[in-house]
């Protein structure tokens, strides 16, 4: 039984050590960590309580082992992670330039995640399911695809909701047919957790608050949630909006922050937290991710969490809500 369903790519990252790092020359890379913008977001779920499944495929190698291991440790269901013999474990190296942009070589199509489809989606998954939450990045070939919208049909038909995080890799859903992919869950999504980048792939030419208002035009559409950076984070429905001020840190490492994030606010929705409350523990979840270099080492569980907001509790970040 699992509250929330996430499927698409498991991998392990390297991990450029030295900011403005390039991949021109040989330099030290860290890893392998285990990574995968849905298993990051399962993972932090699971440890923030909630009950989670993933879905997905990787290499009987020992990359598939590491990023397994973690998501068993750490509470997620790995029972509809298929393992593949003839072919490695996805792979991601990422490298940070010095103005903060990132470079990514993914080997995800050409892996064993890129033998997912809707075969590898199966009903029980969504045995108790309450929220199905799809990454945009999970979207990078026909199978995938074919996944998605498998899996999205499911959970239509048992009323769960379905969340939206584009996370928007122009190396990964380069394709006419993934960015076909990628309005369409936009079209059928009930919560939208883009960040400000993933807001000018769907309306290049619009404003930040003119984006937000059009996406809402969709009646099927609940709420948005804009992931900020270090600005933290903005909540906009039909009634109110709320704007959560980010927590002041160091950033380490920015990669897994809103996989994090967004597994944070998914494990608080089912619990029923209400939405301020929850925007602060996803925008502190988010703060701790990056204060960790690795996708998901700064990931947290709730007791670490509390913690880390209980430890600013004489000076917490705003949170602004307005009709
Ligand atoms: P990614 O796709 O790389 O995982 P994202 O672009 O989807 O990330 P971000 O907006 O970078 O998402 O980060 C998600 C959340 O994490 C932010 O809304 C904020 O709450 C928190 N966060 C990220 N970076 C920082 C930072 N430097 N300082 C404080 N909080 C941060
Ligand atoms: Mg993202």
């Amino acid at each position: 039984m699992a509250e929330i369903v996430a499927f698409g790519e498991s991998l392990v990252e390297f991990v450029a050590t030295r900011i403005g790092q390039t991949f021109n020359s040989p330099e030290a890379f860290e890893g392998p960590f285990p990574s995968g913008a849905p298993a990051i977001f399962a993972d932090q779920a699971a440890r923030q309580g909630a009950s989670v499944a993933i879905a997905g495929c990787v290499g009987r190698d020992a990359f598939g082992e590491a990023i397994l291991r973690r998501l068993a440790d750490d509470g997620v269901s790995i029972s509809h992670v298929a393992r593949c013999a003839d072919r490695p474990t996805g792979t991601a190296f990422v490298a940070y330039r010095a103005d903060g942009e990132r470079q990514f070589v993914f080997n995800i199509a050409q892996s064993a995640a890129g033998l997912l489809d809707a075969s590898g989606i199966s009903p029980d998954l969504f045995e108790g399911c309450r929220w199905l939450h799809i990454m945009g990045s999970s979207l990078y070939n026909t199978g995938a695809i074919r996944a998605a919208r498998a899996a999205s049909e499911e959970a239509r038909r048992r009323g769960c909701g379905i969340s939206f995080d584009p996370n928007i890799r122009p190396e990964l859903t380069g394709s006419h047919e993934a960015q076909r992919a990628l309005w369409e869950t936009l079209e059928i999504c009930d919560l939208f957790l883009p960040s400000e980048a993933d807001l000018r792939f769907f309306h290049p030419k619009l404003g930040r608050d003119e984006v937000i208002r059009k996406v809402l035009e969709r009646p099927s559409l609940e709420a948005v949630v804009l992931k900020r950076g270090a600005a933290g984070s903005l909540y906009v429905d039909r009634k109110r909006r709320i704007e959560a001020q980010g927590f002041e840190v160091t950033e380490i490492d920015p990669t897994g922050a809103g996989d994090c994030f967004c597994g944070t606010f998914l494990a608080c929705l089912v619990r029923d937290v209400p939405v301020e409350q929850a925007l602060v523990r996803a925008n502190a979840a988010g703060a701790m991710a990056v204060l960790r270099r690795g996708p998901m080492e700064g990931n947290s569980s709730k007791s670490e969490l509390d913690d880390f907001i209980a430890a600013r509790s004489a000076n917490l970040p705003s949170v602004l809500t307005s009709k």
